[in-house]
């Protein structure tokens, strides 16, 4: 079965008449349309994609299966159109992505009446297929490339910001099209910042520097964390919470699988962390879901009852950072399997001095 028709089965399922897909990710997860203008309007029988005179030729080539419709006056008018060819009276629309103005001009123009939906293509991009599998997969490699690279590139009085813009070069030149994320480069005492994006920070001798990053390729994302040391560690403690936080992220690798719920795989981690006493140094959830976005379901968190299912790739990333001294974070991207799980990130993890 074709993915269109996958999707039109679903819509079916939920005894839905029509979908509006007007977000981004998800109107490209529907469509394969890669462009910024448009819309899919899908019923359990028909897909149109309805798109202006600019992107025609290309949703031709990228939305197999759909009748392009090309719109000139108001786009809502020409979904309206076709709401009337084919008689639709409710009329599915994307909750979480519909601005309030947006949401005024569909009522004011559509006589189907508006129906709220909510985590629907979500919950089926939770699920990657074998092609999509395939540009994660790339995507990771390319990660990894970076990172050897990046070990050869990083010298004491360098700032994060050349590291970064070095990382996302290079990544560009094995075919990446863009970064997953704004990359982070935290070094030194900046390491305790979980988000510490790339600074003007010069990288000293005894820095601990973590990097986390990724890449797009073929519209799917990579997202990788490695903290490496340059020279013996500033700090003896480092040492000590780099070990921890690596025994954690592989006891998760070790456990991960099918029907494990999102609390029991961060607990895992965090059970780990807290029994050295640094519970309160890892603030925030194990991992999530990547694909076309770089943060999607499923989560592994404390407030994530969602099991796992065959086809979920989610990061592995715990981490500890202390205030004033310095973090740690080590993250794989893993495809839960039938029976266990894949780790997609191969770079080395035991602590790397520089
Ligand atoms: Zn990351
Ligand atoms: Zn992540």
């Amino acid at each position: 079965m074709t993915k269109l028709a996958n999707i039109q089965k679903a819509i079916s399922e939920r005894k839905l008449e029509a979908v509006l897909v007007t977000s981004e990710y998800n109107r490209r997860y529907v469509s394969g349309f890669t462009g910024t203008s448009g819309v899919a309007l899908l019923t359990p029988e028909k897909a149109y994609f309805v798109t202006d005179f600019r992107y025609t030729e290309q949703a031709a080539r990228q939305a197999v299966g759909y009748e392009i419709v090309k719109h000139t006056g108001p786009i809502f008018e020409t979904v309206e159109e076709l709401l009337q060819q084919n008689g639709v009276r409710r009329l599915a629309f994307e909750a979480d992505y519909v601005t309030v103005s947006a949401y005024k001009g569909m009522e004011a123009t559509f006589s189907a009446s508006l129906e709220p939906l909510s985590d629907f293509f979500e919950g089926m991009r939770q699920i990657k297929s074998a092609d999509e599998m395939k540009a994660i997969k790339t995507a990771c490699e390319i990660a990894d490339k970076a990172f050897d690279h990046i070990l050869g590139f990083i010298k004491v009085g360098m700032t994060e910001l050349e590291v970064s813009n070095e990382l996302e070069f290079f990544m560009r030149k094995q075919g990446a099209t863009s970064s997953s994320f704004d990359t982070i480069v935290a070094s030194g005492i900046r390491s305790a910042l979980p988000h510490g994006v790339a600074s003007e920070k010069k990288i000293e001798q005894g820095d601990f520097v973590t990097m986390d990053y990724g890449c797009y390729y073929n519209g799917y994302c990579s997202d990788m964390t490695r903290t490496i040391s340059i020279g013996e560690p500033s700090n003896p403690k480092l040492k000590e919470i780099y070990q921890i936080t690596l025994d954690a992220q592989l006891k998760v690798i070790d456990a991960l699988k099918p029907g494990m719920s999102g609390i029991e795989a961060d607990k895992i981690a965090r059970d780990h962390i807290a029994s050295f006493g640094y519970g309160d140094a890892f603030g925030h959830s194990l991992g999530h879901g990547i694909g076309l976005e770089i943060h999607e379901g499923p989560n592994l968190s404390m407030n994530s009852p969602q099991k796992l299912v065959p086809g979920n790739v989610v990061t592995d990333e715990p981490g500890i950072y202390l205030p004033g001294i310095g973090g740690v974070r080590i993250e794989d991207d893993l495809l839960i399997t039938e029976t266990g799980n894949e780790v997609l990130i191969h770079s080395p993890k035991e602590l790397i001095l520089l």
